[in-house]
């Protein structure tokens, strides 16, 4: 059990690398990211199930509802010993990290009831359904309805990158209730094997199929279905995409790692000439960069600071950048090998690498969060949802 009062962090790291090193790893189980595949669930599951036997799912939620209170940064240190030993710190982010928080923030008493042990033991995978066709960063496009009807609620409408939705027992949804904006957002809890619903997976470039299409046709849902109250869903959804920020941040270690592996890869293949090895030098200092400002942040516990949209484009840039670096150390053979042992992993990270800077906001909108609340620079033109005028200095 994690002693989360204990004032020598060095020494609760050192339990916590112990404990890791120690854990049966259940067959199958891989270092799968924030989303399993359906291949990943049943080992991701297994090892959930240890962690939390262990006290180790839901450190940062309550006691009161089974977890440990733990500070900012002894939760950062778990999350750095397990990109070290290479597990998942969970069964599925969304659930855990995103949905818990709301729960316990927003929740009715019988929501926090019903699903908050579900997911603090892995036995329930949620899903995000915010992203649309027409609405990423400006979130507040979303389109899909939700009607009051004299049973609950009735949800059309479209979502796309839902991360784990084939996998997911429930959703956890951002809909329009009213055409008021942002004001006009509701949230809602979504079971994924509700009538009108269809799911379908999206082949990504490495494969894999983590992303899906939502499709929600005329969707059912029981009164009890709201989260908070109409029109929260904005309020709500700013919750859950702080926090993500915040668990995105702590991936130096795995970066680190990474580094050494394209290092070796470079220099087997006699390519780590002395432009590669510069490159490889600069990229190295800017990891150790990364690590000291999350090191730093953590320290401060305040978990809405504007500096982790400053870790998440750092965190994002330089893993992207990083991943780059895997063709210059691969060469030919990350096209004629990919399958080799040394070659995959690489071959997958450079694939999958372009996704950081979009996931849990695009590095531009970072940038805007920044500039605005930060920098306290004016604010973007915003157009509401209708057409902007045509630029004065842009073509006709
Ligand atoms: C790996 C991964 C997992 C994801 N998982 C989920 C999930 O589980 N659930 C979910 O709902 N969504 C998920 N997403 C979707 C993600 O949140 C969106 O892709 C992201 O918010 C960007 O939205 P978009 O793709 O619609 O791009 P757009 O918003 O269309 O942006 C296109 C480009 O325009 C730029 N841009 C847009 N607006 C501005 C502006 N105001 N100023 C400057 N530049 C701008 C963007 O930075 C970007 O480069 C996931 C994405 C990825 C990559």
């Amino acid at each position: 059990m994690i002693d989360t009062d204990a004032c020598d962090l060095d020494e609760l790291r050192g339990a916590i690398r112990q404990f890791l090193s120690e854990s049966p790893r259940p067959e199958g189980l891989r270092n799968y990211g924030p989303t399993p595949t359906p291949a990943d669930v049943q080992p991701g599951r297994q090892w959930h199930r240890y962690l939390a036997a262990h006290g180790y799912a839901g450190l940062h939620w309550p006691t009161t509802y089974g977890g440990s209170d733990a500070p900012v940064p002894v939760q950062a240190i778990f999350a750095e010993e397990c990109a070290r030993a290479d597990v998942p710190r969970q069964l599925a982010m969304t659930a855990i990290d995103l949905v818990g928080p709301v729960l316990i923030n927003y929740g009715t008493d019988a929501q926090k009831r019903r699903y908050l042990e579900p997911i603090r033991l892995g036995n329930d995978i949620w899903t995000q359904l915010f992203s649309e066709p027409g609405a990423g960063s400006d979130l507040a496009a979303v389109r899909t309805k939700a009607e009051r009807t004299s049973h609950g609620w009735r949800v059309t409408g479209q979502k796309v990158w839902s991360s784990g939705a084939k996998s997911a027992q429930y959703g956890i949804l951002l809909a329009r209730t009213s055409p008021d904006g942002h004001r006009g957002l509701s949230m809602f809890i979504v079971p994924m094997d509700a009538v009108g619903i269809t799911v379908r997976p999206i082949t990504q470039i490495d494969g894999e199929s983590k992303f899906n299409e939502v499709f929600l046709d005329e969707v059912a849902l029981q009164p009890d279905a709201l989260i908070g109250g109409v029109g929260q869903g904005w309020t709500i959804a700013m919750l859950t995409l702080s926090r993500e920020r915040l668990t995105l941040g702590c991936q130096a270690v795995a970066m680190f790692k990474r580094h050494q592996r394209i290092v070796e890869a470079a220099r087997g293949r006699g390519r780590l000439d002395p432009v590669l090895a510069r490159t490889m030098t600069k990229i190295w200092a800017r990891m150790w960069l990364l690590r000291f400002t999350w090191q730093r942040a953590v320290a401060g516990e305040d978990t809405a600071s504007p500096a982790f949209s400053v870790l998440k484009i750092m965190t994002s840039e330089t893993d992207r950048d990083l991943c780059d670096l895997a063709t210059d150390a691969l060469g030919t053979d990350a096209c004629t090998e990919p399958g080799s042992e040394d070659c995959a992993e690489l071959v997958h990270a450079m694939l999958v690498g372009r996704a950081q800077t979009i996931l849990g906001g695009t590095s531009e909108i970072q940038r805007n969060i920044l500039s605005e609340r930060l920098l306290r620079m004016p604010k973007e033109p915003r157009w509401g949802h209708q057409i902007p005028p045509s630029h004065p200095g842009g073509p006709e």
